[in-house]
């Protein structure tokens, strides 16, 4: 079982209702524009509800040509037409679509503008000069920070984001008056580590506010450069996107090595989970999916089910079962990129006991080739029983979050997880690893009781087949009984993961620090 401190991160203070800020919203990836994970999704729905509560947001991203291929009518802006670390550079400006949110974006086309995905040509590829790109990024987005862009505009806070944006709070400390910075983790696995001679490359200061940066007190970690530990030395706050992980990343087991430096942060790391867009997930009012329902209408999912079943070729017939409930095979649903954090190794290793035991699954996901071929493996082996999809797919994944059963998330680790949320909105049961957010936004279920109560999900908290095959024995269990399983769905549906709440405290966060 996972253990964590029980000295917990910082809570977010409580006060009064915040008053209007200006606050610039830095990252590497934006819905609708550019979308790898869950970051995407974030930096779409935290500004528009920031927007929403009266704060002036603007975001800036680069200019990848992903993002310039799918948009027209592009303003150049400000004065930033120089040349910087020896790039032409440029800031154009957007807004996003169906919103007032501006967006200004990077546009320097030898580092941006190039084929494949942000990071790298395809999923599990990095680009080799990362480190220039964002290192360059980060220098814009101080130029916009500090009003040197020629945008007559100064943000009272930048939120900055993973280790992409993590030299900003860094490079604001050069100057006298300066907005203050938030950072925010979203996975602390990914920190933007690269080579000393990068490090050299970049030419940044050897020394900022006091402090040597090519130190391991600074930067340096292990003889290379840490981007994101620019921001955690540096960030007037920082915080991650749930309290579980931000307790969790206080230990070596989930620390990536930052354990011991976040533990001496002490007031300045905060926990605030992460919400969901519920107009975009509403089974009321979803255009992906067959059959909209709800709460009251519970008995309608089955047709997502059916139309899920057939996009997939799964069986449908169904087994009947001891008391006739539920006549269909539960459905298990994967949504997920396919890297070693999201636990798809263990899905793998125990499939054919999870077939055996009478579930079907379909997967949808993309990322590692070995799991992608994998998968498709044993899609071909338990053909009628489990199918695959690879790639990125909106209405796929919405097909699974409505018509499946229950969705599975046996990851790793899990900083907050989206996936779970939805499922809990269309009344898919999550079968979730007891870790992060997951553990947070899921109540699990007693064992094999009538009584309930308020549990809206199953977690299992070894990452183990046998701790994963209980859950399942749990779930099927449940799942026998039509009345308990509508209580487990209807109970998920009850809950609120709206942008609002979240959205609240990180106002109160900023104002904090403002
Ligand atoms: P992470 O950010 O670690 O990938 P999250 O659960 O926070 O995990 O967010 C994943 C997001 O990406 C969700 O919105 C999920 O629906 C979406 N997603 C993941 N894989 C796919 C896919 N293959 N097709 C469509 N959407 C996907």
């Amino acid at each position: 079982m996972t253990k964590v401190p029980t000295k917990v991160p910082t809570k977010v203070p409580t006060g009064g209702a915040a008053s209007a800020m200006n606050i610039l919203f830095a990252c590497s990836e934006l819905y609708p524009l550019i979308k790898t994970g869950g970051l995407a999704d974030v930096a779409y729905n935290l500004p528009l509800a920031l927007h929403h509560q009266g704060h002036k947001v603007r975001i800036v991203l680069p200019a990848y040509r992903a993002v310039l291929d799918g948009l027209s009518h592009l303003k150049p802006v400000g004065q930033i037409n120089t040349s910087i670390q020896g790039y032409d550079v440029s800031l154009l400006k957007t807004s996003l679509k169906n919103t007032e949110l501006q967006v200004y974006l990077v546009h320097c086309p030898a580092l941006f503008d190039r084929p494949g995905g942000p990071y790298g040509e395809f999923a599990d590829h990095s680009w080799e000069d990362n480190a220039q790109r964002f290192g360059l990024f980060c220098r814009i987005v101080t130029l916009i920070a500090t009003d040197r862009a020629g945008l007559a505009w100064q943000p009272d806070l930048v939120h900055c984001n993973d280790w992409h944006t993590a030299l900003v709070p860094m490079l604001l400390r050069v100057y006298q008056s300066r907005p203050r910075s938030l950072f925010t983790i979203h996975n602390l696995a990914y920190q933007g580590l690269f080579s000393e001679a990068d490090f050299k490359a970049l030419k940044l200061p050897e020394v900022i506010d006091g402090v040597r940066l090519w130190d391991f007190r600074a930067l340096e970690f292990y003889g290379q450069m840490s981007f994101m530990k620019a921001a955690i030395v540096f960030a007037d706050a920082v915080n991650t996107v749930s309290r579980g992980y931000a307790r969790e990343v206080l230990t070596p087991q989930f620390g990536c090595g930052l354990d011991g430096l976040l533990r001496t942060i002490g007031d300045r790391f905060h926990g605030i989970v992460n919400g969901i867009d519920t107009k975009f997930w509403d089974p009321g009012n979803d255009c992906f999916i067959e059959t909209l329902y709800g709460a009251s209408s519970l008995h309608r999912k089955i047709f997502n089910k059916l139309a899920l079943q057939s996009e997939f070729h799964i069986s449908s017939y169904g087994n009947g079962n001891s008391n006739g409930n539920n006549n269909e095979r539960p459905l298990l649903g994967v949504v997920s990129r396919l890297t070693g954090q999201k636990g798809i190794d263990l899905i793998l290793e125990t499939l054919p006991r999870i077939i055996e035991s009478g579930f079907d699954m379909v997967v949808l996901g993309s990322g590692e080739k070995s799991v992608e071929i994998e998968l498709q493996a044993a899609a071909a082996k338990y053909r009628g029983r489990v199918g695959v999809r690879i790639g990125y797919d909106e209405r796929i994944a919405h097909m699974i979050i409505a018509g499946a059963d229950a969705l599975l998330i046996p990851s790793r680790y899990e900083p907050c997880g989206l996936t779970q949320m939805y499922a809990q909105r269309y009344g898919t049961v999550p079968v979730a690893h007891g870790v992060g957010g997951l553990a947070d936004t899921i109540i699990d279920i007693p064992p094999y009781t009538e009584d309930i109560a308020d549990a809206t999900g199953l977690l299992f908290w070894d990452f183990s087949s046998s701790a994963l095959l209980e859950a399942l024995q749990r779930l099927a269990f449940v799942y026998d009984n039509l009345l308990l399983w509508r209580q487990l769905q209807r109970a998920g549906m009850r809950e609120n993961f709206s942008w609002e709440h979240s959205a609240d405290q990180y106002c109160r966060l900023y104002q904090s620090l403002c």
